[in-house]
């Protein structure tokens, strides 16, 4: 018996592996404008670095984490998503001496949870997001947000939507969470057991439960938004502010509130709006996190990022219909006739090559027909076609598949007047 990919990962071949290329070149293409660096960092960590970066009354540490033991007996868990990582690093490398700041990251790279697999989630999949460190500016949460939107626009989205919140700092957030448990406390054993634990833990967490969603006490829980000190509402109104200069378009749900323990200020998400995207409507999560880089050991830094995946981009792509500008391009296919020639086009296609083209030839031995049919189905720009008496005469034919013309070009000035024709 053949053996067969693992449940919730994904095989990514030719024609459809160009479609992640362009889009990661858009992302490195936008980082770059916004100044974002790239770190690449381990695929697997301390287990200890979730349980403390992420939260433990998160769905991803108590059901998601790939969690193992090396050889030598180390607790060590695949990345489930790329904050907790580049913090690591950032405390680790100490990057908080580094003259310049803030400290502007991005990270293309896998991630793994243990979930049930639907269109939309697998259990490998690919998280383009960035860490912005080092700054407790508005105008800094409105960058890592429009990065994002931008993203999305320049792919050619258009059904897209920006959710923002705030869920305040330290004291804003204390005295909503007592509002939150006064206000499910008395009918708390309705609720399933995850909430239960959260009640005192994380009350927030609550409003983030997909099980319970559509309790009655979920519409009537107190707003974050009414609990905001002074302080939190003017940071929230300034970012509103810049996002409205900068012309991205937004609505605030103070219902959003985001999976991870550590965000305080700016939340975020980005959704689909596309018909026919299914059912998971989610492109990106974001929001800021001042207290992690402190939980993680380094001195207390303010920071804000965010994660989408390129999966549900991709479906967001085919559910709006974009057509990406990407062709697999040929410069020349060699088509040849006879021994002689057959042996000569091997020192033609490397020659092409050397000069900076793409250029194939036959390797199955196949009839001329079938080589020209090659050609075509490669979408070659020149067939250039050499047969033992063109090599008599020290010639081969180029033909332009575009414009139909041919031209006779010498063979032992072939890559200059190859040139010349693309002219
Ligand atoms: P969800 O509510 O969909 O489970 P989440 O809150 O777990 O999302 P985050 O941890 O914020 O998601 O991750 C950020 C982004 O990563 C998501 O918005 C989504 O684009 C993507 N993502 C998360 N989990 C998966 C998955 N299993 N497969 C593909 N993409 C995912
Ligand atoms: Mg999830």
């Amino acid at each position: 018996m053949s053996i067969q990919i693992p449940r919730g990962t994904q095989d990514i071949l030719p024609g459809q592996v160009e479609i992640w290329q362009y889009i990661e070149n858009k992302a490195r293409d936008i980082s770059r404008r916004y100044q974002y660096s790239e770190i690449r960092t381990p695929l697997f960590e301390h287990t200890e670095l979730f349980l403390r970066g992420v939260g433990d009354t998160t769905d991803i540490v108590q059901k998601e984490m790939y969690t193992f033991q090396d050889r030598g007996g180390r607790d060590l868990t695949l990345r489930p998503e790329g904050t907790a990582g580049v913090v690591r690093s950032y405390v680790e490398n100490k990057m908080f001496g580094l003259p310049n700041q803030p400290v502007k990251l991005f990270y293309i790279s896998q991630m793994f949870r243990y979930e049930r697999p639907q269109a939309g989630r697998y259990r490998q999949f690919v998280q383009f997001g960035v860490e912005a460190l080092g700054s407790s500016d508005p105008a800094m949460d409105a960058e890592v947000i429009s990065l994002a939107m931008n993203l999305y626009k320049e792919m050619g989205l258009k059904s897209i939507k920006l959710v923002i919140n705030s869920l305040g700092d330290k004291e804003s957030r204390l005295s909503h969470r007592e509002a939150l448990i006064d206000h499910f406390s008395p009918r708390i054993g309705e609720f399933c057991s995850d909430c239960q634990s959260r009640l005192e833990k994380n009350p927030m967490r609550i409003l983030d439960c997909k099980k319970d969603r559509d309790h009655e006490l979920m519409k009537t829980a107190p707003s974050i938004l009414e609990y905001l000190n002074d302080e939190s509402a003017a940071y929230f109104e300034k970012l509103k502010k810049y996002l409205t200069d900068i012309g991205v378009e937004y609505t605030v749900d103070s219902g959003l509130v985001r999976g991870l323990d550590y965000y305080n200020h700016t939340a975020f998400e980005i959704m689909s709006e596309a018909e026919g995207f299914g059912a998971i409507t989610t492109l990106c999560g974001g929001g800021r996190y001042n207290g992690l880089v402190e939980d993680l050991g380094g001195p207390e830094t303010p920071g804000i990022g965010f994660g989408m995946s390129i999966e549900r981009l991709i479906s967001a792509l085919a559910a709006e219909n974009v057509e990406l500008p990407i062709s697999r391009s040929l410069d020349c296919y060699f088509v040849a006739l006879g021994e002689e020639a057959k042996d000569y086009t091997v020192k033609l296609v490397q020659s092409l090559r050397d000069a900076g083209f793409s250029a194939d030839r036959d390797y199955q031995d196949r009839k001329v027909k079938a080589q020209f049919k090659a050609a075509d189905r490669l979408n070659s720009t020149f067939v250039a076609v050499l047969g033992d008496d063109e090599l008599k005469e020290n010639k081969i034919s180029v033909k332009n598949m575009e414009t139909g013309e041919q031209t006779a070009v010498g063979l032992d000035t072939f890559v200059q007047e190859f040139k010349r024709l693309q002219e």
